[in-house]
């Protein structure tokens, strides 16, 4: 069944599940290129970059095809400096703006009077109230009016990626998730961004080949899996911030009223 433009909306509430699965389905054997020309032309898309190598090679792909995708980050207030500079560098780049979503300070001055400024070291529940805060609540916002979410999620990123489609229906966000690197490997994407100039940040020449914020993230040893720098200190391997698990499991309420977390999970 060939996917139309207006469909999206109209698939948004009853058959999101199945429209994701044909469109993944649809995507698969697509070129870059064109995956990203294919999910543009499917409704209002919005692209979360962390400015990692993923994504980065996305923001390449929108420039070079004039997708229309709106490019956001989310700036935690916490990023390393090289991060920082890599979005500014970006624009210019490719002339397209990266708009910065940052969160609330009452939601930080939330965290921070319960738990202390880094009290996400201290348990996975403060960790999460911290995330929270500071990803989860300003990426609803982010997302507030997007149809489509467009993310750089690869298999090869860890074993809790390790099954993530090229399409997905985000049920607790009520919209289409693409992800449309799934299937690449980190080396594809390496030699991709060499051959297209395509900038990077530094820290990933120096061991960090997953990036997040400074105090959360750390170089990998030789053999450690892609994520293994990130909440090093956590004994859960499938750790992930929130933004990729359902509400249910992350206490992400990326499309209800902002609050201050107790309680993660
Ligand atoms: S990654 Fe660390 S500093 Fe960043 S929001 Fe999560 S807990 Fe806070």
């Amino acid at each position: 069944m060939p996917l139309q433009p207006s469909s999206t909306a109209a698939a948004s509430r009853s058959d999101g599940p199945e429209f994701a699965e044909i469109l993944a389905a649809q995507l698969a054997p697509l070129p870059l290129p064109e995956r990203m020309l294919k999910i543009a032309a499917l409704g209002q898309v919005v692209f979360t970059t962390s400015l990692g190598l993923e994504d980065q090679v996305l923001t390449s792909l929108i420039a070079a095809t004039h997708a229309d995708v709106r490019i956001v980050t989310l700036d935690t207030g916490r990023l390393f400096g090289e991060t920082e500079t890599l979005i500014g560098e970006t624009e210019r780049r490719y002339g397209l703006a990266i708009d910065v979503f940052k969160p609330w300070k009452d939601e930080v001055d939330g965290f921070i009077a319960l738990y202390g400024v880094n009290g996400f070291y201290d348990s996975v529940e403060a960790r999460h109230a911290c995330c929270h805060a500071r990803k989860l609540q300003p990426l609803g916002r982010a997302l507030a009016n997007a149809e489509i979410w467009m993310t750089g999620l690869r298999r090869g990123q860890s074993g809790n990626r390790a099954n993530a489609p090229l399409a997905e229906w985000d049920a607790d966000r009520s919209l289409l998730k693409v992800n449309p690197l799934a299937d690449q490997t980190l080396q594809t994407l390496q030699a991709r961004a060499k051959a297209d100039a395509v900038p990077v940040n530094p820290l990933h020449a120096k061991g960090f080949p997953s990036i997040g914020c400074e105090p959360c993230t750390r170089a990998i040893r030789p053999g450690e899996p892609e994520r293994a720098g990130r909440w090093w200190w956590e004994q859960d391997e499938r750790r992930e911030c929130g933004l990729h698990l359902s509400a249910s499991v992350s206490g992400s309420r990326a499309r209800g009223q902002p609050r201050v977390t107790t309680s993660a999970s």
